[in-house]
């Protein structure tokens, strides 16, 4: 099992802290998040240590998306929640604090005040094509 001494998440797999344990598998392990940003704020980790999503193998990332439909659907009915976010951050810059992968599900409310800047920009010219040449032979086996 990969598991790092210093990562909060690591002792929390191995229970060394508490946590608010919602859900547990032979992979994977969904709680409620300590400083939620609304109530019922859950985290789904896998119980192996992976920093970023890149690093997880894909049995992993399959028992993660396994459980995420069941999870949404709860969180909805548990909380009362007219959506919910799904948000996994990967790396400083893009808000990841724990470096060991988990998956944000956040019920979200009319008018709860959340959200983050989205500003969507436009290609210049060539570059989607260029992008998209790149992408897919970085993609293909
Ligand atoms: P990140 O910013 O890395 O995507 O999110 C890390 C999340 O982990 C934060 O929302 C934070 O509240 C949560 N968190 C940090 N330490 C603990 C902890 O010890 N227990 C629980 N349940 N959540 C934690
Ligand atoms: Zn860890």
């Amino acid at each position: 099992m990969a598991t790092d001494s210093k990562c909060i998440f690591c002792k929390i797999v191995r229970g060394e802290i508490p946590c608010y344990l919602v859900y547990e598998d032979a992979a994977v392990l969904a709680f409620l998040d300590i400083g939620p940003l609304a109530p019922g704020h859950l985290l789904l980790i896998p119980k192996n240590h992976y920093a970023t999503m890149d690093e997880l193998p894909e049995a992993e990332a399959q028992a993660l998306g396994a459980v995420l439909p069941r999870l949404t659907s709860v969180v909805r009915r548990v909380t009362g929640a007219a959506g919910v976010n799904i948000l996994q951050n990967n790396g400083r810059v893009a808000g990841q604090e724990v470096d060991h992968v988990h998956v944000h599900l956040i019920p979200r409310r009319d008018q709860d005040g959340l959200g983050y800047r989205w500003n969507p920009t436009k290609y210049a010219e060539g570059q989607a094509e260029a992008l998209l040449k790149e992408y897919r032979q970085a993609m293909s086996p």
